[in-house]
């Protein structure tokens, strides 16, 4: 069993409120506060605990306890301002990761030079995902690590079928690493170089853009 974690989730919109969910649901504790009361009432059951408090009162946050939280997750997304002092204060508390929602390039950037943990972008990242997973049949899923290295998962071809690793000597040859193999219901994490690959497997695979790139449509 995974380790529970303390979460707090600021602003309950479609974001926050799905995060909130979820973290409840993989059994962590989570904190979820808004300052509207009947969309913190919808979220009573899916929390371990839901409040009713204004994300720039100080002291409210304190008295909430949020500095003895190891995570927040920052949500409101219609106004920036709230967003940005809500984030000021919950690094000042000492929390050590902050994730804020981002809602523009301006909001980027401000959260950036706050200390902003990570900053989230998710109809950007979710495009990214979507547009590389209909740009190649192949590709099942895209995790972009920077602006040159990225996380694949591509589907193992005929072609390379019934190979090793060894033999496709994949990072010898395209400069990528295959971190996990899934087939079925079954993930491989440390594949080992004489495991086989299978048409239909499920390759995760790291390196550069371009060098997944030639892999996928030059090795396989
Ligand atoms: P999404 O795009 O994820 O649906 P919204 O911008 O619609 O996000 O929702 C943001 C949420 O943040 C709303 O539920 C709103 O009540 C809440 N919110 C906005 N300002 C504050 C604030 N100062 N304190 C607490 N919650 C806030």
């Amino acid at each position: 069993m995974l380790k529970r974690k303390q979460f707090a989730v600021i602003g309950l919109g479609r974001f926050g409120s799905n995060v909130c969910k979820e973290l409840y649901q993989l059994g962590h504790e989570v904190l979820a506060i808004d300052a509207n009361e009947s969309i913190v009432d919808s979220l009573k059951e899916f929390s371990s605990h839901a409040a009713v408090a204004n994300a720039t009162d100080e002291r409210m946050l304190k008295s909430l306890g949020l500095r003895n939280f190891d995570f927040a997750i920052v949500a409101i997304g219609e106004h920036i301002q709230p967003s940005i002092l809500c984030t000021l204060l919950l690094k000042e508390m000492g929390i050590k990761q902050v994730w804020v929602k981002a809602q523009n390039i301006q909001h980027f950037k401000v959260l950036e030079k706050i200390g902003a943990d990570r900053i989230i972008q998710p109809e950007k990242e979710m495009a990214m995902r979507i547009a590389h997973q209909l740009d190649s049949e192949k590709i099942i899923d895209y995790i972009e690590l920077s602006k040159e290295y990225s996380i694949v998962e591509l589907v193992a071809t005929k072609k390379i079928s019934n190979n090793t690793l060894v033999q496709l000597d994949v990072r010898k040859k395209y400069g990528c690493t295959i971190l996990a193999v899934k087939r079925r219901d079954e993930v491989n994490i440390s594949p080992l170089p004489n495991d086989f690959i299978y048409q239909g497997d499920i390759l995760v695979v790291m390196g550069h853009k371009n060098d997944i790139k030639r892999f996928e449509n030059r090795g396989m």
